[in-house]
């Protein structure tokens, strides 16, 4: 699987600048032009680093990094700021709000690409895995593995998955996972849950882990090795 690469960056030609290079480094490029469409994508899909341009029409970058390392679900999202200014202190309040690197424009794709490498693979050194039985979650590399074999599933699959998986043997009522999943602002109704439950159980069936995500009538669901 291609790692996903977002770039929030208002300036279009940075960003086609980047598309060839960066697909032909082995990443897919995805591109938002503000952070409001940014949002719809990372909750759509985690990607795997975020290029997060300083300077944006709605929200600042530093302010949308700050937002994204609060969040449990984006705080593991590697992030490097790109940005005109060049002075020592805009680079420290980046890595004060958690950013893992920063890149002053200009720059060369090459350049960009080798710092990406270098941030992925320091993050990768300490990459969260979870593991229930021969189910491997590996929340960077937003994998699901048995053994050699992927387990494939949607984006909200993977979500419901992770949540389970550091959360085991412990029932939750729909609403519970609505908050913690989907998050407490987002109106979804509880009977979606059903659904996404549904799928997750069908991803895992055929590799014998549909048992894992139990029903406890009358309350909600559960996600445990024991019947
Ligand atoms: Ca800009």
């Amino acid at each position: 699987m291609q790692p996903h690469i977002l770039i929030v960056e208002d300036e279009a030609a940075i960003r086609e600048m980047l598309q060839i290079p960066l697909n032909k480094a082995g990443f897919i490029l995805e591109e938002a032009p503000d952070v409001y469409q940014a949002k719809t994508m990372i909750f759509n899909r985690i990607p795997q680093l975020i290029l997060l341009d300083w300077m944006l029409p709605d929200t600042s970058g530093i302010e949308f990094a700050r937002q994204l390392k609060k969040d449990s679900k984006t705080q593991e999202i590697p992030i490097i700021i790109l940005t005109a200014r060049g002075e020592e202190q805009d680079k420290i309040r980046g890595l004060e709000v958690g950013a893992d690197d920063y890149v002053t424009k200009p720059f060369s794709p090459r350049e960009l690409i080798a710092r990406i490498k270098a941030v992925m693979r320091r993050v990768s050194t300490h990459s969260e895995k979870l593991l229930v039985k021969e189910l491997q979650l590996d929340s960077i590399e937003h994998r699901v593995m048995v053994g050699t074999q992927e387990v494939q599933m949607g984006p909200t699959e993977f979500r419901l998955l992770q949540f389970f998986m550091q959360h085991p043997e412990r029932v939750y009522s729909r609403d519970q996972l609505l908050d913690q999943v989907w998050g407490a602002n987002v109106y979804i109704e509880e009977r979606t849950i059903d659904v996404h439950i549904r799928r997750l159980r069908k991803a895992l069936t055929p590799h014998g882990y549909e048992r894992l995500v139990q029903t406890v009538r009358g309350v909600g669901y559960r996600f445990s090795e024991h019947k």
